[in-house]
């Protein structure tokens, strides 16, 4: 009998990393598009810890529960918590450091908004974090999509559906009483809605 080796494709495994305060359709269809055209077989969703030197962001747990909430119609969207249970502010290096120790078996690429990738270069160990993932630089309106000067083997950047969205317009939409409605996931406006999270006197 002739014995076929078949060999086993590694994980790929998309990390979205965020505030999220709150997740947006833009973060969803930026992930969505990658995870797609990358053919990954998840995306991680990463909320931020706390960061204690920053009164305005939005408790952890309220920014988590939103992007579970508005992830969960996806099989292939899941969400950590491992940024927001290590506390304090969140780098980068740390968060691909926890999620490579949970998924030795798994390539990870890192996706991020053509804004955060401009800042790429003054992240703690960025040396490390090209060895722990490969990024994917997405486009956003109102943001010029540049990698030059990053590694080249390191680095991949798409064109993806243009949604002027942030989540900033989105707390000062509802500080003002305009509504997010298919800015983000109905889930998250009711969720919003259920805790009266950013209006102005909450
Ligand atoms: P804020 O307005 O509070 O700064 P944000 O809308 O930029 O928030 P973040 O949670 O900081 O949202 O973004 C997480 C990641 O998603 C970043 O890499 C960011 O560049 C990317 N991103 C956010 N909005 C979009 C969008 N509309 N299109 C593409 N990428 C986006």
């Amino acid at each position: 009998m002739v014995e076929v080796e078949v060999a086993q494709r590694r994980a790929r495994i998309g990390v979205m990393g965020g505030t999220f305060d709150p997740i947006h359709n833009g973060h969803l269809v930026a992930a969505s598009e990658v995870q797609q055209k990358f053919d990954l077989d998840e995306v991680i969703f990463v909320p931020t810890g706390e960061p204690w030197m920053k009164q305005d962001v939005t408790e952890g747990e309220h920014r988590y529960l939103m992007t579970v909430i508005a992830t969960a119609a996806n099989p292939r969207f899941t969400v950590s918590r491992v940024d927001i249970d290590r506390g304090g502010p969140t780098y980068t290096v740390d968060t691909l450091r926890d999620i490579r120790a949970s998924r030795p078996e798994a390539d990870l690429f890192f996706i991020s908004g053509a804004d955060a990738v401009a800042q790429i270069l003054d992240w703690k160990d960025v040396g490390d974090v090209w060895s722990l993932a490969h990024f994917i630089a997405v486009s956003r309106p109102g943001h010029t999509l540049a990698i030059s000067g990053l590694p080249e083997q390191g680095v991949s950047s798409l064109e993806v559906p243009a949604l002027a969205i942030s989540s900033t317009d989105c707390r000062n939409r509802v500080s003002r009483g305009f509504p997010v409605w298919y800015l983000v996931p109905d889930g998250v406006v009711q969720y919003i809605s259920k805790h009266h999270l950013y209006r102005s006197n909450s």
